[in-house]
């Protein structure tokens, strides 16, 4: 079961016009919130980043935070599963096409849910590949658009190397995953791209910097080279689907002693802890 314009309705009834700005020009944005025992995980801050990203494509929020609280809280009742991958969309709406926007449009919105898979016991006990590409990507990384052809190219180069994931380099320095955020570790110390307009601030991210700071693991947010990749101990790649992953071969080498490392480990407990945390609290 969706949500779609005021209504919830089985997905194979949903419908959109053709000439929706979403179609037509992947003019919109969207959000994808896990969803773990019905809980929804870090939902202040997700409906935060949506906020951001609306205002970074000058479309009005359709809906107030409480407004997104209650439709949410219906769609995660009408599925299912306990644990969920909801899916948010707003786009500027059906219009006639023309690049510059329409006026009084109303905003198209989408909520759906899917089954949420975590990560296999498989992947974390021997972590996964990535490869590393040339970020060819606009200069508005931070905005969570669904103009996503650039992270779709890059995250199928991954794909046709038989890896997981891209991780991206502008101008010599590491910006984030075709669709994750990237951690590195030297020496026991976690490096991290600072926020900026040149990758997508994660919630994970977020939480990952959180738990190392409340738990006394060194963190210093700053600039990453390939050369630094190259010599890591470990590389984590992290997204609300992914959670935290492991990198083990980097361009088909290995990544430290091509194991995932104590430092992700000691991460991976700690997120699993605070995880049962959020579920513990009341709905
Ligand atoms: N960067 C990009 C480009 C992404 O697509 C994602 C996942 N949507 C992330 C980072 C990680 O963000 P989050 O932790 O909020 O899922």
């Amino acid at each position: 079961m969706i949500y779609l314009n005021g209504k919830f309705l089985p997905i194979e009834e949903a419908v959109i016009p053709v000439l929706d700005r979403g179609f037509i020009f992947g003019d919109g944005v969207y959000e994808v919130i896990p969803v773990y025992s019905r809980h929804p995980f870090r939902l202040q801050e997700h409906l935060q980043r949506l906020q951001k990203s609306l205002t970074g494509i000058r479309l009005e929020n359709p809906n107030s935070e409480d407004k997104w609280r209650e439709l949410i809280r219906r769609v995660i009742d009408l599925n299912e599963p306990d644990d969920q991958s909801l899916y948010l969309q707003v786009t500027r709406g059906v219009a006639k096409r023309d690049h510059a926007f329409p006026g009084n449009t109303v905003p198209t919105v989408l909520i759906t849910s899917n089954p949420l898979i975590p990560p296999g016991e498989k992947q974390l006990r021997s972590g996964v590949g990535a490869i590393t590409a040339t970020d060819n990507r606009w200069l508005r990384c931070d905005v969570k658009s669904t103009a996503l052809l650039p992270n779709v190219l890059l995250r199928q180069l991954a794909v046709d190397a038989d890896c997981v994931e891209t991780l991206l380099l502008r101008d010599g320095l590491l910006t984030e995953g075709s669709a994750s955020n990237v951690f590195v570790v030297r020496a026991g110390i976690v490096f991290a791209p600072a926020k900026s307009n040149l990758m997508l601030a994660g919630i994970t991210y977020d939480v990952v910097l959180e738990l190392a700071q409340a738990n006394g693991i060194a963190c210093e947010l700053r600039s990453v080279t390939q050369a630094e990749l190259n010599e890591a101990d470990e590389i984590w790649i992290t997204s609300s689907s992914k959670e935290i992953l492991p990198v083990t071969t980097l361009n088909g080498n290995p990544v430290g002693n091509g194991k995932p490392g104590p430092v992700f480990q000691r991460m991976h407990d700690l997120y699993q802890s605070y995880k049962a945390q959020v579920m513990r609290a009341p709905r």
